[in-house]
């Protein structure tokens, strides 16, 4: 007997239908033996239409009150599901019994709508688990010191699951969703993505942190910390199927390394249309302009991921960052506003309509002339790169968010992605 974790996505609880197939296959896991904790999304839609309802009251506030009640609104999505799911179970003649985050507690800190979580307590779930319930708890959500409901951000259900099969030592987390595995890249943007038997930790970090959002990045954080066995595999195969071939279908995240997986150089394609860039043009080449400008963006608590700034000419030099998106008109206000006019007044541009894009692989390590095998495909395609970083396992371009798809396409191509590798 086995303590398994199930996670089950919005598509995967879309509908009473879908709700129903889950609480049979959940059942199916049930009687073969194993302790069975199951943490759902909202139905799929549910958090995007409760978000859309406050805008409308409410269109662009960001005080901790504001983002408070943002919290208690969006929590109320998983609270639904997770009783419909119970309630379902409960039909199948399988004890059953559902928790909002508080109520386990899942503990987080106060940071609303991007709360991490600190701590779980597990004697409660544990109690049901041996009085052979299946338990239930709501993804997305926990509770702060003070009471206070908190949401994890998007996607963070897959942070909870996984959170969960750590606090529980459970023997796997198994993350159901709308595709039966993870891909070479997103399948809905290039059709010949391949599934990946098995992807190292490292190259799950690498893609989810650059915007493949099939795992949410701290889940797969979670997974490293506490070494969780991790499966990413779709909740649309027949509910019946024999429970071994379930069980070893989808994708596993692997932590250690192993020869099969240093053949393939570059092992994945992420891509991401969330940030924004914004360009200062003309700034004194002077020490401390760096810390003068992005210093005053992070005590805005604005992010910056990728920074350049050009070589100098007459003094004077070019310095450009990306910021998500969601940031982008904050930052363009707090720069006129308060940073420019200490510069001697530069010129400042902003462009949103930009994304990057990111070859990811372990073989990288091991092999050069991959970035450049990367800009001459990009280039062959006639896509103009505007900003480069790189890690030891990963290069990411920024270019015209239109180009997006085609520099996907092609880069998939151009590293035989579509091929069936070793
Ligand atoms: P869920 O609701 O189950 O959490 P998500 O929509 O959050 O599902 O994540 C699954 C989606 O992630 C897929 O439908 C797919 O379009 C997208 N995706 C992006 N990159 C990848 C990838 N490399 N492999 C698989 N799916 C990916
Ligand atoms: N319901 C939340 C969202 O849509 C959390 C999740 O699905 O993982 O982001
Ligand atoms: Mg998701």
């Amino acid at each position: 007997m086995a303590l398994i974790v199930h996670k089950y996505g919005g598509t995967s609880m879309g509908s009473t239908e879908r709700i129903s197939q889950v609480a049979k296959r959940v059942a199916k896991w049930a009687r073969a033996g194993h302790q069975m904790v199951v943490v759902p999304s909202a139905m799929s839609g549910e958090t995007n239409r409760l978000l859309a309802l406050a805008k409308a009251l409410s269109p662009a506030q960001v005080t901790q009150d504001h983002l408070r009640e943002l919290d208690m609104l969006a929590a109320t999505g998983e609270q639904a599901s997770s009783a419909l799911l119970a309630i379902a179970l409960q039909a199948e003649g399988m004890p059953a019994i559902s928790y909002a985050g508080w109520q386990v507690p899942v503990r987080t800190n106060d940071a609303y709508t991007k709360a991490r979580i600190e701590s779980i307590d597990d004697q409660r779930v544990r109690a049901d688990l041996n009085a052979g319930k299946v338990v239930i708890i709501t993804g997305f959500q926990g509770v702060d010191d003070a009471g206070h409901v908190t949401t994890l951000g998007r996607g963070g259900s897959d942070t909870s699951a996984v959170a969960v099969a750590a606090a529980l030592k459970a023997n796997e987390c198994l993350i159901y969703t709308d595709v039966d595995g993870v891909y070479t890249t997103d399948p809905r943007v290039v059709p010949e993505a391949r599934r990946l038997k098995t992807v190292s930790f490292e190259e799950m970090l690498e893609m989810a942190s650059l915007g493949s959002k099939v795992l949410q990045i701290r889940s797969v954080e979670f997974a490293g910390k506490y070494k969780v066995p991790l499966r990413v595999l779709s909740s649309f195969t027949p509910w019946d199927i024999d429970i071994h071939e379930e069980a070893a279908s989808g994708t596993l995240i692997t932590f250690e390394e192993d020869e099969q997986m240093e053949q393939a150089v570059v092992s994945g394609i992420a891509f991401n249309r969330d940030e924004a860039k914004i360009s200062i043009m003309g700034v004194p080449d002077k020490p401390g302009i760096a810390y003068q400008i992005l210093g005053a963006v992070a005590q805005a608590n604005i992010e910056v991921d990728m920074i350049i700034q050009n070589i100098s000419k007459d003094g004077k030099t070019d310095f450009s960052f990306t910021v998500h998106r969601n940031d982008y008109a904050r930052a363009m206000d707090l720069l006129k506003a308060h940073v420019l006019p200490s510069l001697g007044a530069p010129e400042v541009m902003g462009d949103a309509k930009i994304c990057k894009v990111s070859i990811v692989g372990i073989g990288m390590r091991s092999h050069v002339g991959v970035a450049s095998k990367m800009f001459r495909s990009l280039s062959e395609e006639g896509i103009n790169i505007q900003m480069i970083s790189t890690s030891e396992i990963k290069t990411s371009v920024v270019i015209d968010e239109k180009y997006m798809e085609l520099a996907v396409r092609a880069l998939h191509k151009a590293f035989d992605l579509d091929q069936n590798q070793a």
